[in-house]
Order: C-alpha cells, then structure tokens, then sequence
C-alpha cells in the first residue's frame, strides 16, 4: 500500500514524562506504517526547554501561526521541585501559556465517548464541549490582605492624566481585596472563536455569566458576544440551523444537567477552568479528553487535556509495566491530521484520522481497555492491558478496518 503523503506540515511539539513515551509509541506504531509523516518537529521536554533558554517554546509558537495546524504532547510546567530534579537555570513559564500568548486562542474541551462508558449524568448522550476563555481575570489578579483598618479605592489613571476613583470598602478591622482585569480585544476574539467554532462542529453555543451580579465586568462579555453574532454570525446560523443563545451561569448550570448535551458552553476563565474539570469527570474519565486551542486567526493546535501522568512514567523507567491510557494523545494527532487534511483538501489523511478514531473506539467497545478505564466500562467481560498492548491492539484493529 503507497503511504499517504501531506501536501504541508503539521507542527509536531514533543514533551514530557510518560507521554512523550507514549508520543513515539504512537507515531511509530499507528501513524508511520501509513502516513509519510510531514512534521516541524520541535523539542519541548523539559531538558531542551532549559538548554535553549526556553527559545524552542516561542520558535514553536511561531511555526504554529506559520502552519497552522499543531499537535502537542503533554508538557511538565516546572515548579521548586522540578527545578531541583531537572537542575534547571531558572523556573521556565507554563508552555502552554507562552503558545497561548502567541494565538491568543481559545481552547476547547471535548470528551471521546464510547457506548459502554456511560455519563454519571445519565440523560447525557452527546459531548458537552467547554469553551475557556483562556485569559485574565483571577489568574491575572492582584490580591492584597488589610491587616489593619483603612479604606480602600479603585483607581483608574487615564493616559490623558484624568483620574477616575471609586470607593470600594471601609475596612474597620482586617480584611481581603482582590482586583481584576481584562481587555475587549481579548474577550472579541473569545467571542469569534466560539462562533466560529460552533460553525465548524455545526453545534449550538451556550454562553454564560453572572451578569445580573457583575453589572459591569460580566455584562461587558454578554454585550460583546451580541454585538459580534449580531454584526457577524447571526446570518451564518441560522442558514445552518444552530443557535447562540445567552444566559445566566445558575440556569446554565441547571439546564445542562437536564439536557442530552451536543452544545459548545463557553465560559470565562474561572468558570470554564471549574466546569470543564465537572464536566469531563462525569462524562467518563480525564484520559478520555482532547483540547484544541483555536485562534481567532484560524491556527489549531490538538493536545490531550491530561498532564505528563508522572506517577507511571516514575515506574516505567523503574521497570514497571504501565497501563496509561493514550486514547487523548492518539485523538490529539487525529485532530490535528484530520484538519491538515481539511485544510489541503486531503482526502485520504482525514478518511485516515476518522479510521484511526473508530478503531479506538471500537476496542474499547469491545473491551480492550487500560486500567483507568476498568471501573467505567460496562462489558461483563473485560481485558485490562498495558500501554503497549493497548496501542498494539489498535494497530491491528486499524489494519482490518483501513482500506
Ligand atoms: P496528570 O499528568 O494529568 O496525572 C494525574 C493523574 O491522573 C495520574 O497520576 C493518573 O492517575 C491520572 N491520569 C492522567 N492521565 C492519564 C492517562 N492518560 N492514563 C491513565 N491515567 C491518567 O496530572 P499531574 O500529575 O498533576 O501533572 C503531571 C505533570 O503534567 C506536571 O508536571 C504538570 O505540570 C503537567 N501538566 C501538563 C499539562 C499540559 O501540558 N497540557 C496539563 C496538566 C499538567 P493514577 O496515578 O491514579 O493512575
Ligand atoms: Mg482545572
């Protein structure tokens, strides 16, 4: 059989732990015997981070906003410990923030679901996607404890030398203050990412906050999202028939919890970082949940939602057998081949990615399964494998079903 060739690369950034192992099982396993795998390959483990000053994170940024498609493999975000392990020159940035920074994405959940896994949530039959805004905020706050009494004030200094002060409490003994930002470019670009994302899957949108709270910051987000469908999306649409529709987070909350899903919700960074945690444990399993960061620009980058799964790698390289699930990393070149090939107009690499991913299925269907999975899965009869054998039983599952 003549390899499938791809017209354009797709970004290729290696990482960390037990799944980078898992990262050359599967190219060498599932994709090679195939695909004549055209990739930029960037190093992002750790050790490389730190021997090129971090560089190689930015260059790969910068490959994905020339590509447009990526596929990253789980990275460790160093803290005071890893330090010491990996005797590194200084505590590196999370690389996925600096990507982040760089795309100005958006990035988005989806669960994988199989037959035999049911949802906690038993009305649930089709994947809630979460769409988080992946910027300021909580996570970009100042935060200051009063330990005596005093008074404190919302200050804005506007360029022009103009001062605009707001009185925000008379503390009379101590007391917590934290104040937050964000930027309508940022949340502009949230916005189209959603719509534009709902677009592509061809799935209602969702959006919600707690604006009848947040007077202001909240229903700032609520008015640009209307602005843009209004200005923008609305026609789109309603030609293809999904809807946007906005509303409070409590009667989201509730709503979804009656609903049989198949909607993208998204949320600010806080509440999307919280509720995709919910919702992708009760739809099944951690391993069994892809990422996609989506720029406003069009750029892609597939990842799986899970870490570098430590604890196993400690015993892999100690010699113990591992059952790590690679479902989410697999999913994560799938997605990213599936939209090479969308983009080229290559049949033949998405009849691929879509072959690849019902095998997946399939032998979880049928039972085959890593250990995460063994109290999820509804088979009476199941077999609890390896890694590799998990991976090899794929590979042969892909071989009867590929043609
Ligand atoms: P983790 O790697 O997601 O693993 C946490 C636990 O979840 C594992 O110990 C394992 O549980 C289970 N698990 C996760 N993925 C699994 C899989 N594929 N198959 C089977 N079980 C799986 O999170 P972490 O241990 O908190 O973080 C480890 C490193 O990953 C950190 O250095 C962190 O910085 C990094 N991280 C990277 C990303 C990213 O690059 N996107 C995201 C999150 C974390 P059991 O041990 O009970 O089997
Ligand atoms: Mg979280």
């Amino acid at each position: 059989m003549d390899k499938i060739r791809m017209q354009n690369p797709i970004v290729e950034i290696d990482g960390d732990e037990m799944t980078r192992v898992m990262w050359s099982m599967i190219k060498d396993t599932l994709l090679k015997p195939y695909i004549e795998l055209n990739t930029a390959y960037f190093d992002l483990s750790l050790t490389n981070r730190d021997k090129t000053d971090d560089s190689v994170t930015t260059d790969s940024a910068k490959a994905i906003l020339k590509y447009k498609v990526a596929v990253k493999c789980a990275t460790i975000t160093p803290n005071a410990q890893r330090v010491d392990e990996y005797k590194l020159k200084k505590m590196w940035k999370s690389p996925n923030g600096t990507i982040r920074e760089q795309l100005d994405g958006t990035v988005f959940r989806q669960p994988i679901l199989t037959d035999n896994i049911r949802p906690v949530v038993t009305c649930w039959e089709k994947p809630i996607i979460i769409a988080r805004h992946a910027y300021g905020d909580v996570y970009a706050g100042v935060e200051f404890v009063a330990d005596r009494p005093g008074k404190a004030k919302l200050v804005y200094t506007y360029d022009d030398g103009n001062i605009k002060e707001l009185d925000i409490f008379r503390y009379e003994d101590k007391g917590i203050l934290q104040a937050l930002y964000n930027k309508d470019s940022s949340i502009e670009s949230f916005a189209r990412s959603c719509f534009d994302f709902a677009i592509e899957k061809k799935m209602d949108l969702w959006f919600s906050t707690k604006d009848t709270i947040s007077k202001k910051y909240d229903h700032h987000f609520k008015d640009i999202f209307s602005s843009i469908y209004e200005n923008e999306y609305k026609k789109i649409f309603v030609q293809i028939g999904i809807e946007y529709f906005y509303t409070l987070i409590d009667d989201a909350a509730a709503r979804i919890m009656r609903s049989k899903g198949g909607f993208i919700w998204a949320l600010k960074n806080y509440d999307g970082d919280v509720m995709s945690d919910l919702v992708s444990s009760a739809f099944g399993s951690f391993s069994m949940m892809t990422s996609v960061l989506v720029s406003p620009n069009g750029e892609y980058e597939y990842e799986a939602a899970h870490g570098t799964v430590t604890k196993h790698y400690y015993n892999y390289i100690k010699g113990i057998e591992t059952s790590t699930n690679p479902i989410a990393t697999i999913f994560a070149w799938t997605g990213a081949l599936k939209k090479r090939g969308e983009l080229d107009g290559n049949q033949k690499l998405i009849h691929f990615s879509d072959i690849l991913q019902e095998s997946c299925i399939g032998v979880i269907k049928d039972g085959f399964i890593t250990k995460d999975l063994q109290n999820l899965v509804t088979n009476e009869v199941k077999t609890v494998m390896n890694t590799k054998d998990f991976i090899n039983k794929i590979a042969e599952r892909l071989k009867e079903n590929y043609k």
